[in-house]
């Protein structure tokens, strides 16, 4: 079994416990996990506040160099860190290696980015500058379905800025995280980039810290909640990037054969536990049945096996707690429509369930209303597009959406009334490190990536001058 270690002050650290991780497509365990302390949290944030001086005075070009050799590092350990993130996290290795090789892609080119001072005004009366300053000590809380991935959108743009930073993945997946922080360990100086686990015990620590000047959070909305009123005790920044339930507002010109597999990708994509999933689709009338049955194929065609088997398209749930929240919402899709593929568990080891079709269901039921993230996907009928929007909207959520049809106008219109921070034509989860990307509603607050997402890392400072 590999050895994993904490990141502390540069240190690479036993935990003061441990903990064993799961594979999920086996139930075995993968890995016993050092466990971090209360104390261990206080010394890595106490090292990145010791490391942020003098990490905040480097010019960005020496920051950008040390991201750029970070970027290099882990694409040096591709195969190795993807094998590793399958079997900690289940996904299949083509997603796993496409998570990685994503990873140094972002942080390639968000450390590309630049901050720039403005010149306000400059004449005889004042000269007046905005400038972007750091902000301190950056906490970053991560979840469980991209634990890699989402380190690549917070840290580089964090570090860039000039903070520091105090990383935490979710208790399921810390394995590949901790990889990741021996390889800064030899990169950045000691204390910038700190690495803890925890098993949801040390994340509203870290969100009260008072050493803490930012949490940059992606997890659910529940617990975005937490994170949001804990931080109001020293007026923390915060960006949160939560939940969603994606709507796919499929119109009456569009084919139903040609988008089929847009719609079933977007849905079952890491076996459903992606934010930006499709989780309910809207078909019109006229295009309803050929649209079910499309989905239904796809479904009944896809591989569900371990992540790490030779052709597998879907993987097990992450972990037990998901797993048994999805076999819940599988009894409410059983009861509020009728299920035309999937609907079962596979029989065997690991948390796998099948790619589930969910017809003749509406609003107001758990499977609609809810994020169910996981591989279930409730295709309602709607017969006016004015109608399918509003029901779209009345979600308390608002992270994408997309709209699927001919017409490039009306599906433009309909695209543009989506109360969602992302909307999609004619395709759905596709973003990129030059997109700003964040949560309308109860998706979250802020966003993440380009530099929309640096300028969240930094505090705005005005120097005003007497001429
Ligand atoms: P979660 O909220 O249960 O956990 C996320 C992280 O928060 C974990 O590291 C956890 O240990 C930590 N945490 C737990 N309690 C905490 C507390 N009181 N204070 C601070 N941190 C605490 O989420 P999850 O189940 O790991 O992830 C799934 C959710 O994340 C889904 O709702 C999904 O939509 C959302 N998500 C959102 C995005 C996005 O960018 N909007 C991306 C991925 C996932």
């Amino acid at each position: 079994m590999d050895d994993y270690r904490l990141l502390i002050g540069g240190a690479l650290v036993p935990g003061d416990m441990t903990m064993d991780v799961i594979n999920p497509a086996t139930e075995e365990v993968l890995a016993v996990c050092p466990r971090g302390s209360e104390a261990q949290l206080d010394a890595a944030v106490a090292a990145a506040k010791a490391a942020f001086p003098a990490w905040s005075r480097r010019s960005m070009q020496e920051r950008r160099d040390l991201l750029l050799k970070l970027a290099d590092a882990i694409e040096a350990k591709l195969e190795s860190f993807a094998r590793l993130l399958t079997q900690e996290q289940g996904k299949p290795l083509s997603e796993s290696t496409a998570e990685i090789v994503y990873t140094s892609a972002f942080i390639r080119y968000l450390a590309s980015l630049e901050l720039e001072s403005k010149l306000i005004e400059d004449n005889d009366n004042r000269r007046v500058e905005m400038r972007r300053r750091p902000l301190g000590v950056v906490g970053a809380i991560i979840p469980w379905n991209f634990p890699v991935l989402i380190v690549a959108f917070k840290m580089p743009l964090a570090l860039l800025a000039g903070n520091t930073i105090v990383i935490k993945p979710a208790p399921t997946t810390p394995l590949t995280t901790l990889k990741l922080g021996e390889l800064c360990a030899e990169i950045f100086p000691a204390g910038v980039i700190n690495v803890i686990t925890d098993q949801n015990d040390l994340g509203g620590k870290l969100t009260a810290h008072p050493d803490i000047a930012k949490i940059s959070f992606t997890g659910s909305t529940e617990t975005g909640k937490k994170v949001m009123a804990s931080a109001a005790s020293s007026i923390k920044r915060i960006t949160l990037e939560l939940g969603g339930n994606d709507a796919a507002i499929v119109l009456p010109d569009a084919d139903p054969k040609t988008i089929a597999p847009g719609i079933f990708g977007a849905a079952m994509m890491n076996a459903g536990q992606v934010c930006l999933a499709v989780k309910r689709v809207y078909a019109h009338s006229s295009i309803y049945e050929e649209l079910c049955a499309e989905l239904a194929r796809l479904a009944d065609e896809a591989i569900v096996d371990d992540g790490l088997a030779q052709g597998a398209q879907i993987g097990p749930l992450q972990n037990k707690m998901q797993y048994e929240k999805v076999k819940g919402f599988l009894d409410d899709a059983r009861a509020a429509g009728t299920i035309i593929a999937g609907g079962d568990v596979v029989d065997r080891p690991g948390y796998f369930i099948r790619p589930t079709i969910v017809r003749d269901v509406t609003d107001g039921t758990r499977i609609v209303d809810e994020e169910q993230f996981g591989p279930i996907l409730p295709v309602i009928r709607y017969d006016d597009a004015e109608d399918a929007l509003e029901r779209a909207n009345a979600s308390p959520w608002g992270l994408g959406g997309s709209v699927w049809g001919r017409d490039r106008d009306t599906a433009y219109d309909i695209a543009t009334r989506m109360d969602s921070g992302t909307v999609w034509i004619n395709k759905h989860l596709d973003f990129g490190p030059n997109i700003p990307f964040g949560g309308a509603k109860q998706s979250g607050i802020g966003v993440e990536f380009a530099e929309e997402g640096l300028h969240e890392f930094t505090q705005v400072q005005i120097i005003n001058e007497a001429r």
